[in-house]
């Protein structure tokens, strides 16, 4: 690896060879048959899978590179990680852009690594897995710089090679892995949960008057929809996701030239000390897209129940 490489460019490099190696034991996983299913809370499932990537993802990132926090969604356990769970390399294209000035000199002791090992299970429980998604998001101070998102699934029903597929995003470099798109103009697409609605989560969507609504598993795939122009905007006027969903989403979305943020305008903090919790909702738009009509058109009750 190119150790004279800026820390983010390193990062996000192993990063998208670790979310590639997490999203092969997702899939043996689920060829082995066992998922191991836990209840962590209502509506909250977790699977082997769920807790192997995890492992993996952080055993990988955290020697690599010992002095960066890293926050995942599942409990850490104290297990040995089979060797070959161990990623050491690291995709060198990466390596060689040209970095921003302002994450030039950033040192690993700022930088917060958020991981969601498997956005979507109740998705891969049921069957639905182009819904799946791995999520490794990076944030310096407040702001997601990068992130990675890793689809296990992309295409797996032609089978063969090309199962799977890696998108990434560095604020003020740019994405790759996708062509960004802009969603049709003249309707109004809108992607929400399938799994985690509810009364308030609904009225906010009739109020918006979609022509469509979208619903699928997963924050990551939600904004993979916006980033591809498949779907206008993501609204989910609930406090059910947590950074983890979004912070490699939004700042792939952002990199791109879209917007995340709560159901006020407000953009999540994602330092070490805040509270996991998205607790006033997501509202996220693609790219040349009014987020503020939105915000305006969100009616004050449901703005109300998320104060
Ligand atoms: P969904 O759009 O339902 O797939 O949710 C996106 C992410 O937020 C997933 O990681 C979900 O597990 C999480 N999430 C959303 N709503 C809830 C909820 N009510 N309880 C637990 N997790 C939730
Ligand atoms: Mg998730
Ligand atoms: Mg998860």
């Amino acid at each position: 690896m190119a150790q004279n490489a800026p820390v983010i460019l390193r990062l996000v490099a192993s990063s998208i060879k670790v979310a590639a190696r997490a999203g092969k034991i997702i899939r043996d996983v689920m060829l082995r048959g066992e998922l191991g299913i836990v209840e962590k809370g209502k509506n909250d499932l977790q699977t082997e899978a769920d807790r192997s990537a995890q492992r993996c993802i952080v055993a990988s990132l955290s020697q690599q590179f010992p002095a960066i926090t890293i926050i995942g969604e599942e409990e850490p356990s104290n297990c040995e990680v089979p060797s070959d769970w161990v990623v050491t390399d690291c995709d060198n294209d990466i390596l060689q852009l040209a970095c921003p000035k302002e994450l030039q000199d950033i040192s690993d002791e700022e930088i917060v690594v958020w991981v969601d090992p498997l956005d979507g299970t109740s998705e891969y429980t049921q069957g639905l897995l182009d819904h799946v998604t791995v999520l490794i998001g990076v944030a310096v101070g407040d702001r997601p710089v990068a992130g990675v998102i890793h689809q296990p699934y992309y295409n797996y029903k032609n089978g063969g090679e090309d199962t799977g597929r890696t998108l990434w995003g560095i604020v003020g470099v740019g994405v790759g892995g996708f062509e960004p798109q802009e969603a049709p103009k003249g309707k109004r697409y809108i992607t929400t949960t399938r799994s985690h609605s509810n009364d308030v989560v609904q009225a906010a969507l009739d109020a918006l008057q979609p022509d469509e609504i979208v619903r699928v598993g997963g924050a990551g795939h939600k904004v993979m929809l916006l980033m591809e122009g498949k779907v206008h905007a993501y609204v989910f006027a609930s406090p059910g996701c947590k950074r983890w969903d979004t912070c490699a989403p939004e700042a792939i979305l952002v990199a791109m030239g879209g917007q995340l943020t709560d159901i006020h305008g407000n953009l999540y903090p994602y330092n070490k000390n805040t509270p996991h919790q998205n607790s006033k909702g997501v509202l996220a738009t693609g790219r040349n897209q009014d987020h503020e009509w939105y915000l305006r058109n969100l009616p004050d009750a449901i703005r109300q129940h998320l104060a």
